[in-house]
């Protein structure tokens, strides 16, 4: 300001000097007071080109310097630079907030949309294009409403009652894959809202799987239930013979096993999904395991048929496996048992342990019974499901036994193989990795 000042009376003074000289050389003195108002404009025009070139500067928004010299003008353009560079860098951390911010909601697991106060997509992430088969480009300022076309959904946005979250098929769903999606508006701010979606597929298949299982367990356990206690009505009103009240028993106990057979195949296999994995460390004789199958499978065709049924058995290898002995036997009988109250009249049954390449090894059981249509083969491990239902229960089947193959095969690193060709027989197989085999530590060679 000071220099703005001194410099004007600086013009001032410099054309009144150069008046006073020219007045006491003969001109009038209205010469040089003219001269002193001269200097004084020339002084202003001046000034305004320098203010000017600074408005046009800052008009043009250029990033480089202006030349507007010192004093005023100069501190003005000074500031204002430097007002620029703070903005420029707010600005530069603002756009990589912003950035980091959207990143975070992109690699969320959720699909995320952000609506405007008319109901139009400001911003989706990946999750949310995938879940309604949006372009994250192309679909931006749509209206929300006028994509999605669920009536389920239509119903919830325009009843405009965001306290609950709704459930609506995803854009991937088919019949044959549904794909159920949870989706939630949060408003927030003036009128806009928060779109969450959510992949609920899993949880409503664990859902529908625990009702089935409840379902399935009522079902097994009360048929047996009636029948006992029908019989036990009966006992309890009439006057029986003796031989009638020894058949009935009979039958009762029948139906009692057949109960106490489904409680231990469930409990098995509540303890195979909660117990910790089988032992990499405990070795179990392979020929052990296979002579306590032959003994069981002559005592169940004896049950089953009353007389021993053609099972033959062939070890290759003197060897061990580690893992859980009982899981492991429970896995071995259950395809075992399997073939024989399957296969009928006197049709041989071969159950077989052999080498593979690489130390591997395979369990297989091999029948020549009713076989599997293809259909079905995918479905054998799933609880309670059956192909032949009342071949199952006449034999005491429970329908958990492969199930539970499946279960410890998995526990084992191994892999359950099902080969079946409808009306010539099946063959199940266990093959368990080169990690889980050895050759027997024989005894003599430990006490050498
Ligand atoms: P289940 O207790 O009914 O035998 P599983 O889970 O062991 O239950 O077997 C499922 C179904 O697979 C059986 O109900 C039967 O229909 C079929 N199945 C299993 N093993 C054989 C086999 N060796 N031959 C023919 N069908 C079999």
């Amino acid at each position: 300001m000071l220099w703005r000042v001194s410099s004007f009376f600086l013009f001032q003074a410099t054309a009144a000097a150069l008046g006073w000289y020219l007045a006491s050389h003969g001109n009038e003195v209205l010469d040089a007071l003219a001269l002193a108002v001269l200097g004084g404009y020339v002084w202003l025009s001046l000034d305004a080109l320098r203010g000017m070139r600074l408005l046009r500067w800052l008009r043009l928004g250029e990033t480089g310097s202006v030349a507007v010299g010192s004093g005023l003008w100069g501190e003005v353009s000074d500031r204002v630079r430097r007002l620029i560079r703070a903005r420029d860098r707010l600005a530069i951390d603002s756009e990589g907030r912003l950035q980091d911010f959207l990143a975070a909601l992109q690699a969320s697991p959720n699909g995320v949309v952000l609506l405007d106060a008319e109901g139009r997509i400001e911003w989706l992430n990946q999750t949310a294009a995938g879940h309604f088969g949006f372009d994250a480009r192309r679909d931006v300022l749509q209206h929300f409403g006028n994509l999605v076309r669920d009536p389920g959904f239509a119903a919830y946005y325009g009843a405009r009652d965001f306290r609950r979250d709704v459930i609506m098929p995803g854009r991937e769903s088919t019949s044959s894959k549904p794909v159920k999606l949870s989706v939630h508006l949060h408003p927030y701010g003036e009128g806009r809202s928060l779109l969450l979606s959510h992949d609920i597929t899993a949880v409503e298949q664990a859902d529908a799987m625990r009702r089935d299982f409840v379902a399935n367990v009522s079902h097994e356990i009360r048929t047996p239930l009636t029948v006992l206690a029908g019989f036990v009505e009966t006992m309890q009103s009439l006057p029986l013979p003796d031989q009638e009240r020894q058949r009935y028993l009979g039958l009762m106990s029948h139906q009692a096993q057949r109960m106490q057979t489904l409680v231990n195949d469930l409990l098995m296999l509540s303890r195979l999904e909660g117990s910790p994995l089988p032992p990499t460390q405990e070795w179990i004789s392979v020929s052990a395991l296979m002579t306590q199958c032959e003994q069981d499978a002559h005592d169940l065709s004896s049950v089953v048929f009353a007389r021993v049924k053609d099972v033959s058995f062939e070890v290759e290898g003197v060897c061990e496996l580690a893992g859980s002995s009982s899981e492991l036997h429970s896995a071995m009988f259950n395809l075992i048992g399997n073939a024989i109250r399957y296969t009928p009249g006197d049709r041989a049954i071969h159950v077989s342990w052999r080498l593979l390449p690489h130390g591997a090894a395979v369990f297989a059981v091999k029948d020549a019974g009713p076989g599997i249509a293809p259909e079905h083969i995918a479905r054998l491990t799933e609880r309670f499901y059956r192909v032949d239902r009342s071949r199952s229960r006449d034999t005491g089947g429970t329908g958990l036994g492969l199930a539970i193959v499946k279960h410890v095969a998995q526990r084992h690193g191994a892999e359950l193989g099902i080969e079946s060709v409808p009306g010539k027989g099946s063959t199940f197989s266990i093959t368990f990795p080169a990690q889980r085999v050895r050759p027997a530590i024989l005894k003599q060679a430990v006490l050498a």
